[in-house]
């Protein structure tokens, strides 16, 4: 199918380092060095009291990266009643203004990419590709929602007059926006929420995940430094009663949260229960998410994409891999494939170029993890497990990508977050049933698919319940722009980020009728 070029013209993509070349290698591990040996010099506006907090390494527990106050309430709410009264100030700023403030910071981010990929392997647990991956996801975002905000908001929309009035469809910020991001993708999500908000004329309180607060005090400072005024966002650290605090202040006016369904399904019954007028509520969370190999597909790509959609970010994605369906006759080759693939991943050291699988985030899912290995392995087989590499340190999070054979989908009845992959074969006649099994747990965020059967691409590309469906490929990494990321069900609200639909749900719509 020949695509129109002109689809592509206006889009520009992130910067990137060529990880082939040696070179770049020795350069990260020399910035990690001199980062790790230098005291990180934090900004905050205005500057919290309250108790400091140390952070750690997911990788080495023993190892301090920093501290970082945690403000207590009366300090939240003065910080965000201070963020509120600057919203009318920000929304009447014209839009190409704040769109240029915006399209600096992705320049500040790739400038200062060196400390960020320090930090997202520090402190995220990410290995060297996917921190520069999501440092590029982070300018994406910048960049993209810049250019939309000018399209959708730069000026007033008109509408027919028929009766000869004139008639404008005005774009305005709702006020104060919270939002609250994840700690697997501590900058891209962090910053895609946060500009998106601002770019549509709100002002922002972010409460980052507790796991990473260096990242996003980074990242902010990094905001300021573009232009972004400290009065219309500020930076809230804390755990989730700082983000219950956050939400029942009474001049909140939109929430964006992308983590746990039962966080989110938290935050909708706080919102529900409030005084005041109804707060608009976007939430991103996760999914059971599976993929379908027929027994037409290509058996080696489907291999490496399940491998990379299941153990990639040790499986610490909302998108990826949770449950993998086999077609009987396809299914001893794929998994004596898969088998020997998972056992020749090196689990360790983020930071170290051979490193396939860094540690889980913290010590609760390690143990989490662990219990849900024992469960498979009673009910079913342990078909294979990563060995730990030599850069895995006995104290660090460190958890080995397991597959096992299960004999129904029946066992896996919630998300599991990280790298364990249960498989089911499936006969050809059931995978209707097999589905539908799947589909009626709820969640409708990522689905895969490996086959060579036309017919069927199309039969589930309309009919999967899901929010991003791949064929032929891995089911993780949606591309700014070109695959807008986002779920359905108890896999979130929508609308999609990355994608044309977003910055509409931080507005209000306001129409002007004016008899000439
Ligand atoms: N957008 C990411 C992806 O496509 C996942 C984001 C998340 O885990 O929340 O893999």
């Amino acid at each position: 199918i020949a695509l129109p070029t002109n689809l592509f013209k206006d889009r520009e993509n992130a910067p990137g380092i060529d990880l082939s070349n040696p070179e770049a290698w020795e350069n990260i591990a020399q910035n990690t060095d001199d980062f790790a040996s230098k005291p990180r010099s934090l900004f905050f506006y205005p500057k919290p009291k309250g108790k400091q907090v140390k952070v750690f390494s997911p990788a080495n527990p023993e190892e301090c990266l920093g501290e970082v106050p945690f403000p207590p309430e009366e300090d939240i709410e003065n910080m965000l009643s201070l963020t509120a009264s600057y919203a009318e100030e920000w929304d009447r700023l014209p839009v190409e203004q704040r769109a240029e403030k915006v399209k600096k910071l992705a320049k500040e981010i790739w400038e200062n990419r060196d400390e960020l990929l320090y930090l997202l392997c520090a402190e995220a647990g990410k290995t060297v590709p996917s921190a520069l991956s999501e440092i590029r996801e982070a300018i994406d975002f910048c960049n993209y929602y810049a250019k939309e905000t000018t399209r959708l908001f730069a000026h007033p929309h008109l509408l027919p007059g028929p009766r000869g009035e004139e008639n404008k469809l005005h774009y305005h910020g709702c006020g104060l926006w919270v939002c609250i991001s994840p700690w697997n993708f501590p900058l891209s999500i962090f910053i895609g929420q946060i500009v998106a908000a601002l770019l549509s004329g709100n002002v922002v309180a972010a409460k980052p995940a507790e796991e990473t607060p260096l990242i996003a005090t980074a990242a902010i400072n990094l905001a300021y430094k573009a232009g972004i005024p400290r009065e219309v966002l500020s930076l809230i650290l804390g755990d989730g009663q700082s983000g219950k605090i956050m939400i029942n202040h009474p001049l909140v006016r939109g929430v964006a949260f992308t983590g746990s369904t039962k966080t989110a399904k938290n935050i909708a019954l706080y919102l529900s229960q409030k005084e005041g007028p109804i707060v608009p509520f976007i939430a991103e969370t996760g999914g059971i998410n599976c993929m379908v190999v027929d027994a037409t597909a290509a058996i080696e790509r489907a291999v490496k994409d399940i491998l990379v959609s299941a153990f990639d970010n040790a499986g610490q994605r909302c998108s990826s891999l949770r449950l993998l369906l086999v077609q009987k006759e396809i299914s001893d080759s794929i998994l004596d494939l898969l088998s020997d693939a998972t056992q020749s991943l090196i689990v360790g050291d983020p930071r170290f170029s051979e490193t396939d699988v860094g540690p889980i985030i913290r010590k609760s899912l390690l143990e989490e993890l662990q219990k849900f290995s024992c469960f498979f392995e009673t009910q079913g087989r342990l078909l294979a497990k990563a060995p730990m590499g030599k850069t895995a340190s006995s104290n660090g999070f460190f958890f080995a990508p397991q597959l096992f054979e299960i004999p129904s989908v029946d066992l896996v009845n919630q998300e599991i977050f990280g790298p364990i992959l249960p498989v089911v074969r499936y006969s050809r006649n059931d995978l209707s049933y097999r589905l539908k099994e799947i589909h009626q747990k709820g969640f409708g965020l990522t689905m895969g698919l490996q086959t060579r059967l036309e017919s069927l691409t199309q039969k589930l590309c309309f009919s999967a319940p899901v929010g991003n469906f791949y064929v032929n490929r891995s089911m993780i990494g949606a591309v700014v722009e070109s695959q807008p990321f986002g779920g359905e069900g108890l896999s979130g609200t929508g609308p999609k980020a990355g994608g044309p639909n977003y910055l509409l749900r931080f507005v209000r719509e306001r129409t002007c009728t004016i008899n000439t």
